[in-house]
């Protein structure tokens, strides 16, 4: 039963097609062959319903075209009004075609040739209709041919403006594939255009691509000092000047962050890549404005050529980014070209980083001890301790062999807490035999374990279950662990100090060198690094700055450690200009736990 028929119309209840014969025969002055559609007995109801579904037609979102086999257009719903802009007698007796885009005018007419050949045909498409300003509207378009039903005899048409709709999506799809503060090609576009690149190369046998990963050198810096809205500014023109300096082929990305990638097609030898880079830092000389503050930028990249190894876009992504880090960690602003050695690097680490793992687990880890003297009495006053690991085959490796995996994985922080509750159980031994005026012992930091919010908590932990007061532990930081987040870092240094430990910044000099923040932060140690020990027998800008760094240390009420001090040369010299303590081969090599317990023993002295 229709909804006609119960003589409850409802518009959800109607085929549109039940409509659009009502009104094709209404056009036809037929009204009359409607009354078989109901009941004789209620033309009450009929003339009800008819006005009911005039009244939907005309307010109908889509239009209604009844058209001849020719294309002539014999019936136009008043709904086409609103929609293109003509009135319906406008559009009577003209050809439907003539108001169809040129361009889609020949698919539209093919279209239309299928749907005549078969009565009650349904066809769809979409097309761009004129609209009575000129301008084009997009169409979804339903076609059903009628031709031969005798109540309708024509081609009937449903239209619906579908522009704002086509626009909104493809709104979406360039949103989707694009970066919304610097209107780059986003990862996924630059993934699925890369791989496009990957298959013609494929196919014609010969890579000619080449990928680079570029970062901005010291971006959070900009972000931390000028705020988040110029550090936007900068990356907004950052992308600009990449884009001048690749040709029109080439895809210039942002992954996120700081990161950008560019794919250089036609690209054939890896020197080509090479100059990309180079017009790149050369596009990057002048300085940046951000809003009159003028801030130079540099960036570090990794290089990957194509090559036929290669199955999966990741994967030459990844070497460009395995290289980009490596130009980072050999001094910035600079580019790296990815080679099957770096390749073999990081698979190394990969293994150390598993070997670690389970070298954790099992107990092979093990802590050396290095003496810290007082420089005027040459009396033994702490200990550093420093990590060692028994490897199975590779003998006793030192940090600098398994630190950077360990970084790298996080392992550094288990490792931190295991170093930390060995050292504390060794100093617990050295009170016990010697009483409580036995040595201290500094125990380094790693940045990642400095950043653990429970830090504190976990010291406090481990100082209580050995029994050890503040005093006799001091915690090694370098000037970049604090300064990564300064405030943050000036917190937990307090909680640290309210413990009773002592704080002392690791490599003074090789870091930040900015003296000026040294106030701000509980600190009551500094390390003068090595480096400007071993060239203190010079005159010139290191001596100058290890006699800085003593009188500071002086002026502030800190102590001063010298490292690495290899010669009585350096010891004297040191002694000399007033600083208080020194390590280093010259008092002794780190020694295993058995032989400093011996030193605290017997008192050693230099
Ligand atoms: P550092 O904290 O600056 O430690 C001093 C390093 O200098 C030690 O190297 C030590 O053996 C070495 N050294 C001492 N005296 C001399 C000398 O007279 N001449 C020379 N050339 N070197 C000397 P090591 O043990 O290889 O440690 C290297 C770095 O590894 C340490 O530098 C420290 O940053 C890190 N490290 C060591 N143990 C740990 C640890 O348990 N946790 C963390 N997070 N880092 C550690
Ligand atoms: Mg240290
Ligand atoms: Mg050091």
């Amino acid at each position: 039963m229709t909804a006609i028929e119960n003589g409850k119309p409802s518009w959800d209840d109607v085929h549109p097609y039940t409509v659009v014969r009502v009104l094709a025969a209404r056009a036809r002055g037929m009204v009359g062959r409607l009354r078989w559609l109901v009941p004789r007995r209620d033309t009450r109801k009929l003339a009800a319903s008819e006005r009911h579904f005039r009244s939907l037609i005309e307010n109908a979102l889509d239009t209604i075209t009844v058209i001849e086999a020719d294309g002539t257009i014999r019936y136009e719903s008043p709904s086409v009004e609103r929609v293109l802009g003509f009135r319906p007698e406008e559009l009577l007796g003209r050809n439907v075609f003539e108001y169809v885009h040129p361009q889609d005018r020949p698919r539209v007419l093919q279209e239309f040739e299928r749907l005549l050949t078969e009565p009650g045909r349904v066809q769809s498409m979409e097309l761009r209709f004129r609209h009575i300003s000129g301008t084009w509207r997009m169409m979804e378009v339903i076609g059903r041919n009628l031709l031969a039903d005798p109540a309708v005899g024509g081609v009937v048409v449903n239209a619906r403006d579908i522009t704002e709709r086509k626009a909104a999506e493809a709104q979406l799809l360039y949103d989707a594939f694009h970066d919304k503060l610097t209107g780059l090609p986003n990862r996924a576009l630059f993934m699925d255009r890369l791989a496009q690149s990957m298959r013609r190369s494929r196919r014609d046998g010969h890579p000619r691509f080449a990928v680079l990963f570029l970062d901005a050198d010291r971006f959070k810096l900009v972000n931390d000092s000028l705020g988040h809205s110029a550090g936007d500014r900068l990356l907004v023109q950052l992308a600009v000047r990449l884009e001048e300096a690749i040709r029109p082929g080439d895809t210039v990305a942002r992954l996120g962050g700081d990161e950008f990638t560019i794919l250089l097609e036609g690209i054939t030898s890896l020197r080509a890549a090479e100059r990309v880079a180079e017009r790149i830092y050369q596009q990057l000389e002048a300085p940046f404005d951000l809003d009159g503050q003028e801030v130079f930028a540099t960036v570090s990249i990794g290089v990957a050529a194509g090559h036929s190894r290669y199955e999966k876009p990741e994967e030459l992504l990844r070497d460009a980014d395995l290289a980009m880090y490596r130009a980072k960690s050999l001094g910035r602003a600079r580019h790296e070209v990815f080679d099957r050695a770096l390749h073999e690097r990081a698979l190394s680490a990969l293994r150390t980083e598993t070997e670690l793992r389970h070298a954790l687990q099992r107990g092979l880890m093990r802590l050396h001890y290095q003496p810290i003297v007082e420089l005027r009495t040459g009396e033994l006053k702490g200990f550093e301790a420093l990590v060692r690991w028994r490897h199975p085959t590779r003998g006793l490796l030192h940090p600098g062999e398994f630190l950077p995996a360990a970084e790298e994985s996080g392992l550094i922080v288990p490792l931190g807490w295991w170093v930390l509750e060995h050292a504390l159980r060794e100093v617990c031994r050295w009170r016990e035999e010697n009483g409580p005026d036995c040595p201290f012992v500094t125990v380094n930091l790693s940045a990642r374990q400095f950043a653990q919010p429970e830090l504190v908590h976990k010291v406090a932990e481990v100082m209580r279950r050995t029994e050890t007061p503040g005093r006799l532990l001091k915690l090694e930081l370098t000037e970049s662990t604090v300064m990564d987040r300064p405030e943050e870092g000036a917190w937990t240094l307090g909680r640290l100090r309210e413990l009773g430990i002592g704080l002392c910044i690791d490599d003074f000099g090789t870091g930040y060198s900015s003296l000026g923040y040294l106030h701000q932060f509980p600190v009551d140690t500094l390390k003068v690094d090595r480096s400007f020990v071993a060239r203190l027998h010079r005159e010139g800008p290191d001596s100058a700055l290890v006699r800085t760094v003593v009188r500071l240390g002086r002026d502030l009420g800190l102590d001063v450690i010298a490292e690495g001090i290899e010669t009585e040369e350096q010891h004297e010299a040191l002694r000399s200009l007033g600083c208080g303590y020194g390590q280093g081969f010259h008092f002794s090599k780190p020694v295993p736990p058995r032989l400093a317990r011996k030193m605290v023993r017997i008192g050693r002295s230099w």
